[in-house]
């Protein structure tokens, strides 16, 4: 277990430089009241948010950068590219030493997780949000925020990967996922675990990533869009198998079960799946479960059907991670490697 104690300085040219790179979500939303539940994603600029948060100039010298201002329902592959690409951008130069990403919490561990295979640096590169905007009665936006920051620039944090920092916990891109609709304890890391814990800027870290990421990915932020279309099909008890033919018929070439349990579908859509691997459609069995590994060949015969076990990976995550994969025409055996590997 590595801990850090949060250093404040006297001088402020020593202080680490960290940019911060506002997306919009509820850390920067804001409603008519304290005290209710409707409010606007995505109204709050990156100047504002840091202005209002005079604590961060003693622990960094601190950039904020607009790159949308969206609430992450609306988060697109052409804004994740932008952003990618200005991460990388930024962290080529020796002038920044870590990186801020602030998003809404919707789709974060999405973005954290393309950011994971496509920024090239052992940098820092640090998500974080709020469940609460701005204007609520104890908003976490401001804390989440000075915490990432305090992250961002903690030397420790280095080759960890893309990290997400949200009410004191540091989660690890590849196993995060959120899991309550409103609560400020949303995030999980169900598999393998939390990566550290940080405390009004004192950082603890548990562990390292378990799979490949950023500086070591082989996947490039340079590519054209769109990406290849892959949809995800959710798998319930008599799940009508047409679904899986509409999303080829309307220009799918891959295809995510959120599956039941162990990445199971019906026995029609086993069939019916099969029929479109056989004609070149990639077939990604994931689960709908929170939790767990997702095996080859347990109850349903990946290796005859050419289908892929996802692994680890949910369903959100295995559809960005087969999208980038088919930039590479890869095999069948090349993409199985990937969900291994990452
Ligand atoms: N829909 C909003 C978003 O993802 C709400 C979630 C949040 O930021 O907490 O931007």
């Amino acid at each position: 277990m590595e801990t850090s104690s949060l250093e404040y300085r006297d001088l402020k040219s020593e202080l680490p430089c960290v940019a911060v790179l506002a997306t919009g979500g509820t850390i920067a939303g804001s409603a008519e009241s304290s005290a209710q539940a409707g409010y606007r994603s995505g109204m709050v600029d990156v100047e504002a948010m840091i202005q209002s948060l005079p604590e961060l100039e003693k622990i960094a010298r601190v950039r904020g950068e607009q790159i949308a201002n969206v609430g992450s329902q609306d988060m697109s592959f052409e804004i994740m590219a932008r952003l990618s690409r200005r991460i990388n951008d930024l962290l080529s130069g020796d002038d920044i030493h870590g990186v801020v990403v602030t998003h809404g919490t919707d789709t974060l561990e999405e973005t954290a997780y393309f950011l994971n295979l496509t920024v090239k640096s052992p940098k820092t590169v640090v998500m974080t949000g709020a469940m609460r905007p701005a204007t609520a009665i104890s908003a976490d936006g401001p804390l989440n925020l000075f915490n990432a920051v305090a992250v961002a620039a903690d030397p420790q944090a280095r080759e960890k990967g893309v990290l997400v920092v949200m009410n004191d916990r540091i989660h690890g891109a590849h196993s995060l996922t959120k899991s309550n609709t409103t609560s400020v304890e949303t995030f999980i890391s169900p598999i393998n675990g939390l990566m550290g814990t940080v405390n009004y800027g004192k950082t603890t870290y548990f562990r390292a990533p378990s799979r490949r990421h950023t500086f070591l990915s082989e996947f490039s932020f340079e590519f054209d869009l769109p990406l290849p279309r892959v949809d995800i099909v959710y798998a319930c008890a008599d799940m009508p198998p047409d679904l899986i033919e509409c999303s080829v018929i309307k220009g799918a070439r891959g295809i995510v079960i959120a599956g039941d349990g162990n990445g199971n579908m019906n026995d029609v859509s086993v069939k019916m799946a099969a029929s479109m691997a056989e004609n070149g459609i990639w077939i990604v069995r994931s689960s709908r479960v929170p939790t767990g590994r997702v095996g080859r060949n347990v109850e349903v015969d990946d290796d005859a059907n050419q289908f892929i076990a996802s692994d680890e990976l949910n369903p959100a995550k295995s559809r960005i991670l087969l999208m980038l994969a088919l930039l590479k025409n890869p095999t069948h055996d090349q993409v199985q490697d990937l969900f291994y590997a990452y």
